[in-house]
């Protein structure tokens, strides 16, 4: 076992990739760095990351900076990231550690994991990257590398019990946040889901996968189940270079997020008609239909949009709705799915 972190750790000091949450190895990194970097990169990419991190960076330099800004600004900032949820929760996290930390994040796994918005997997890439506390650090990458390493037999998610122990029998006492970074590192480009490159992998004499010939067959996944369309009408009133927008429940999908007046995004066979969609529309007017659909794929679902447009006599005022000019939408941070209905509009 201390053979696989020693070799890893070699590895790592060579060819550790170099991204701007991270500080050298050996070096303690900032908690806030990390924290912002990990709640970001659930879910999305590390090259759309990237950008983002450095704006917010830039914006709110501290956890405190961050705690005082508007939950508004956050969000829109937040905009293309997706799964607008964390952002939310990124803010609250912020003003609880303000409130009741003094500013300062907890040192600990089980500490951190009291914060909203840091689940298993946060808590445990804080305290091991920030505060050198030898947890076990499992993402999507290191499921993947510890399953293959071990041959791990159970499907996921009854796998994740067993990949998360053997990740910490594998987890060094010294230096665990910089074995964690590379393992993530090694799952991210050596170890890739297709073709892994067995040979150039610092751990392959430990691998059980590859003694085997059979790594591409872990980890053991369950069939995937088919995501359902969902098929909905948004409402493009424009008025004196203006469009109503509407700012969304802060609970649920997209919460607190600018978006277009629609009707219920259901499961059905097509987009609904006119007349069905009226009872939905924030104003009375004559709505014009478009011929195109903006598509767009969330976790669990797909959604269909077509675009009805109508003029209003004047900007009326509508429960949640706010007025927006037309040629400044890219400023208001719409989220990608609600950017691909605007582009209807055209
Ligand atoms: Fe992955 Fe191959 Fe290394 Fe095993 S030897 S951990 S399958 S890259």
């Amino acid at each position: 076992m201390a053979e696989i972190a020693k070799n890893l750790l070699a590895w790592y000091d060579k060819e550790r990739r170099h991204l701007p949450w991270r500080s050298a190895p050996g070096e303690t990194a900032n908690p806030y760095h990390v924290w912002l970097s990990e709640v970001m990169l659930q879910q999305t990419t590390v090259a759309t990351v990237k950008s983002y991190f450095e704006k917010f960076l830039r914006l709110w330099p501290s956890v405190t900076d961050l705690a005082q800004a508007p939950q508004e600004a956050v969000l829109k900032e937040w905009a293309g990231l997706g799964y607008y949820a964390r952002a939310r929760n990124l803010h609250k996290c912020a003003r609880e550690i303000e409130a009741n930390y003094s500013g300062q994040f907890p040192t600990t796994e089980a500490e951190l994991k009291k914060l909203p918005g840091i689940g298993d997997y946060t808590a445990a890439a804080i305290a091991a990257i920030a505060f050198d506390e030898p947890a076990a650090v499992v993402d999507g990458n290191i499921e993947r590398v510890v399953s293959r390493l071990f041959r791990i037999e159970e499907q996921l998610p009854a796998a994740k019990k067993p990949i998360k122990a053997k990740t910490a029998d594998i987890t060094p006492t010294k230096r665990p946040g910089d074995f964690a970074q590379a393992m993530m590192d090694l799952g991210s480009g050596v170890c890739t889901p297709k073709n892994p490159k067995c040979l150039l992998c610092p751990i392959q004499s430990h691998c059980a996968a590859q003694s085997a010939g059979d790594m591409e067959r872990f980890p053991i996944k369950a069939p995937k189940k088919i995501k359902p369309t969902r098929r909905a009408v948004s409402f493009w009133l424009e008025h004196d270079g203006h469009v109503l927008l509407e700012r969304r429940p802060d609970k649920g999908l997209l919460g607190g997020m600018p978006g277009f007046f629609s009707t219920p995004w259901v499961e059905c066979d097509s987009t609904p008609e006119l007349s069905e969609a009226a009872a939905h529309a924030p104003a009375d007017t004559d709505w014009q239909a478009g011929a195109d659909i903006a598509k767009h794929t969330f976790t669990h679902f797909h959604l269909e949009t077509r675009l009805l447009k109508g003029q209003a006599i004047q900007r009326i005022n509508v429960e949640n709705g706010f007025w927006h000019p037309i040629d400044a939408l890219s400023d208001v941070g719409l989220p990608t799915v609600f950017s691909k209905i605007a582009k209807l509009a055209d």
